[in-house]
């Protein structure tokens, strides 16, 4: 479960959060119960979201480039291939 930091724009109250990726962000002060309350972009959560876009841009250029593997040219009826 990633962590979010948060910090009250008002008051400058700043604790970290356990959330879950589908929890509603907070908008509460739970210090002065100003609606200033933003979640900060930590370098944890910077770093989840960098891996993640990389690896959705790899997955579609590969797929792109090479649609799939080329076959054997003696296909699987012949002596090189015993299973
Ligand atoms: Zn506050």
């Amino acid at each position: 479960m990633p962590i979010y930091e948060y910090r009250c724009q008002s008051c400058g109250f700043q604790k970290e959060h356990l959330q879950k990726m589908s929890d509603a962000a907070l908008t509460t002060c739970p210090e002065c119960g100003s609606e200033q309350y933003t979640k900060l972009i930590s370098a944890a959560g910077f770093q989840l979201k960098g891996s993640g876009w990389y690896a959705t841009d790899f997955k579609g250029g590969s797929t792109k480039a090479a649609p799939d593997p080329a076959p054997a040219p003696c296909g699987a009826n012949c002596a090189c291939h015993p299973s």
